[in-house]
């Protein structure tokens, strides 16, 4: 039996022949390319804020960070339950991390835990589109409105999604998206930051540029900076041609990817949901493009290895951030821990066939009538 993997970059000769042009080009580093994908991001979500690719999501997170001037002893609200992404980008701007619980239906941060968490230090919230789901974000937006707070949208798994009828990223103060190897799209590695902040927006623009000012304007003409000023700290964040190739050829297929994962999805909730021993999420599948498919499930660590021992891979997302030394609390996150125990992630990916899908729901359905 072949192995079902849990996640996969999936690309086709489309993405081979966009990288090979651009070598055969040979103009690698951040030119065209790259403000052709920000203008096709920006008009495939229909917004009018300014798209920034640079190159990770995790970079994303920091330079936004960075250009909101958060730092050294400021506080950042954000659930314990996420990739340490989230958190290693709020640490190396020397702010800190704020551990957040989660509610226990959508496992999305918990507002009314983030209020009890919020002191004179606090500069930003964080939420994660845990699973792809962010229906909860309007509640944040008037909280954050109400406390003064930045809010920086940890979106890496909802890209492609809807919400109000639209696609994530129209509405918002600071949203970033990953697309590395098996997020929703892939450009290889890759994330962009948006927001219809011009100040904002401009230090992101240049400090993805070692904080040289204006760099990015001379670099889509083709031309370099010689005589230039900096005035902030910058970084090499911005994204190559090549990222932004594999990138745009994938944005061209993404109505088709995000059909496939819905289906998906789609297929775990009808076959899953009166499996006694499953809880579903409380997530409005029909607007959501699963970047992970995830499930409580009763025994999970024994389910984990019944899967296991199919050739079926599954996954734990996350291990609590509050729970590595790096980022330890000094309080308890009831939910976080109990659903811990509890969260199963089931392979999703754009060519998972129906086949291995259904060995994986019949496994599932195996182990728990056996129980
Ligand atoms: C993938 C991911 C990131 C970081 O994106 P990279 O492109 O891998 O750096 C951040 N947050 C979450 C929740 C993620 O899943």
């Amino acid at each position: 039996m072949n192995k079902v993997r849990l996640s996969k970059s999936c690309v086709g000769k489309e993405e081979k022949e966009a990288v090979l042009k651009v070598l055969d080009h040979e103009f690698l580093g951040m030119g065209a390319e790259v403000q052709n994908f920000e203008n096709e991001i920006k008009s495939y979500i229909g917004t009018d804020k300014e798209v920034i690719c640079v190159n990770t999501g995790t970079s994303a997170l920091h330079i936004a960070l960075a250009c909101l001037d958060i730092g050294l002893g400021d506080e950042v609200l954000v659930p314990s339950l996420t990739y340490v992404a989230s958190y290693q980008a709020i640490s190396a701007t020397g702010a800190i991390p704020i551990s957040v619980d989660v509610k226990e239906e959508t496992l999305f941060m918990d507002i009314e835990d983030a209020k009890k968490r919020v002191t004179e230090k606090t500069k930003a919230i964080m939420p994660v589109h845990y699973a792809s789901n962010s229906q909860e974000m309007l509640e944040i937006n008037t909280f954050a409105q109400a406390n003064n707070l930045r809010v920086i949208e940890d979106a890496a798994h909802s890209f492609g999604c809807k919400r109000e009828g639209q696609i994530i990223g129209y509405e918002g103060d600071v949203i970033c998206f990953s697309f590395d190897g098996i997020k929703n799209i892939t450009s290889g590695e890759g994330g962009a930051v948006l927001s219809n902040d011009p100040t904002f927006i401009q230090r992101v623009k240049d400090a993805r540029l070692l904080g040289v000012e204006k760099d990015t304007e001379k670099r889509y003409a083709g031309q370099r900076s010689w005589d230039f000023d900096v005035t902030h700290q910058g970084f090499r964040y911005h994204m190559s041609n090549i990222y932004a190739a594999i990138g745009s050829t994938q944005l061209k297929k993404i109505d088709v990817i995000a059909a496939k994962r819905q289906s998906i999805a789609k297929t775990y909730v009808t076959e899953l949901r009166g499996v006694d021993g499953i809880t579903l999420l409380d997530f409005d599948y029909e607007n959501i493009v699963s970047h992970i498919f995830v499930l409580k499930a009763k025994n999970r660590d024994l389910l984990r290895e019944h899967l296991l021992s199919h050739n079926i891979e599954c996954g734990i997302h996350y291990k609590p951030n509050h729970m590595l030394s790096k980022y330890k609390s000094d309080y308890v996150l009831p939910i976080t821990e109990k659903i811990y125990e509890e969260i199963l992630t089931l392979p999703c990916q754009f060519d998972l066939s129906t086949e291995d899908q259904t060995r994986v729901i019949n496994a599932i359905k195996d182990f728990y009538s056996a129980c």
